[in-house]
């Protein structure tokens, strides 16, 4: 759908040198180990066309995405043309988190897209793919240390280490697993998923370990391993709760004002009368909703900013519309064409999250399609 600031409801702004600047700040933690970035679901629906490109120029050499969709589509955004060009070697790593789907083995030998193996099928069927085009083939491998969601079971991690043939063919790249609790410092599943980790790899061949995402990364030294893969910390999300957010806010989210009326004291506001104003109040109506992104779980909730003044979501979210309270705003500082502030320097994405009960993680990949999106570098 193509938009204009001039036409659009509201304007999403994504600061890229703040991904950069992020990506840089974690990577200089880690050093010696590398960090990777995390780009799956559209860069956390902030355009990986966009965010993907950036780090890499940044000196970003390994990037993780879920689907084979997305590895393929990456490709493509990193280095055009390399699938019809096979002297062009591709500068960045690119793992598919979710794995090797049978029959799909081809597409990504052709554009050099690697599966994270997350059991012994597909083990099997990377090494069959190496015999067939008579070379070794690079890939990650997937440990299950305490997730119970992908990987290698204790009792396939056994059968590997039993017999590393199963493995010929195959260029590990990296051995990953995941942590299930690294957002609470003090659970003890970690220490148990870390020492479960180093205890595995000292009968796997020798590859990258990694451990951590965004939170693992704060838990400590120990979790680095050879490769870290941040995701929400680069999006400026907290990697821990209850702490200071070391990471830089990198996204903006300004709704367009469609009118203000003022009601008297009784009256009801939205769907399902859910408002009902006690006093005189002068509300709001902004070009925004739950089919942009915004959870409808904020309704009578949400807060946003209009310059520094703070005005509150009252009434249900709707589909394209939502209300807000803006009777201590000055009449002349609040009218139709007003940009109201829902994400950005007062309204961080972790305060966003808690208002509306849910995670950074799904207000970013929840940001609608219908949004004005500009790309800047040097602050938003
Ligand atoms: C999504 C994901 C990450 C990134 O997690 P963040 O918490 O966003 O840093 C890392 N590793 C795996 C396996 C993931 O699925």
């Amino acid at each position: 759908m193509s938009t204009s600031a001039h036409t659009a409801g509201a304007i999403l702004t994504v600061d890229l040198d703040g991904i950069v600047e992020n990506w840089r700040t974690l990577q200089a933690r880690v050093a010696p180990a590398d960090c990777a970035a995390v780009v799956k679901a559209d860069a956390y629906g902030l355009g990986v066309a966009a965010v993907a490109p950036a780090l890499q120029a940044a000196g970003c050499r390994d990037f993780f995405v879920a689907t084979i969709d997305e590895g393929l589509a990456l490709r493509e955004i990193l280095t055009p043309g390399a699938a019809t060009d096979p002297e062009c070697a591709p500068p960045a790593d690119i793992y598919v988190l979710n794995g090797l789907i049978p029959g799909c083995e081809d597409a990504l030998i052709a554009r050099a897209v690697q599966p994270v193996l997350n059991d012994l099928l597909e083990v099997d069927a990377w090494t069959a793919a190496a015999r067939r085009h008579g070379r070794a083939l690079p890939a990650a491998l997937q440990l299950d240390t305490g997730m119970s969601r992908l990987g290698l079971t204790p009792d396939d991690q056994q059968i590997v280490t039993n017999d590393p043939q199963r493995l010929a063919g195959i260029r590990l790249t990296a051995i990953i697993s995941h942590l299930a609790c690294a957002d609470e410092l003090a659970h003890p599943l970690n220490v148990s998923q870390l020492n479960c980790f180093r205890d595995i790899l000292t009968r796997m061949p020798p590859a990258r370990a990694s451990l951590a995402n965004s939170a693992g990364i704060f838990l400590g030294l120990g979790y680095h391993g050879r490769l870290v893969r941040p995701g929400i910390a680069l999006y400026g999300g907290a990697p821990l709760p209850y702490q200071a957010n070391p990471m830089r806010p990198v996204v903006r989210l300004d709704a367009r004002v469609l009118q203000v009326r003022a009601i008297d004291a009784g009256t009801t506001v939205g769907y399902g009368a859910t408002h009902q104003s006690a006093a005189r109040e002068r509300i709001a109506t902004l070009s925004a909703g739950y089919a942009d992104g915004i959870l409808r779980s904020l309704s009578n909730r949400g807060t946003g900013y209009v310059g520094e003044k703070l005005v509150r979501l009252v009434g249900r979210v709707s589909m394209d519309l939502m209300t807000f309270d803006v009777s201590a705003v000055p009449e002349s500082e609040v009218q139709p064409g007003t940009f109201v502030e829902l994400i950005g320097p007062h309204v961080p994405i972790d305060t966003v999250a808690a208002e509306a009960g849910t995670i950074a993680y799904e207000i970013l990949t929840s940001l609608g399609r219908r949004y004005h999106r500009v790309y800047t570098r040097g602050g938003c």
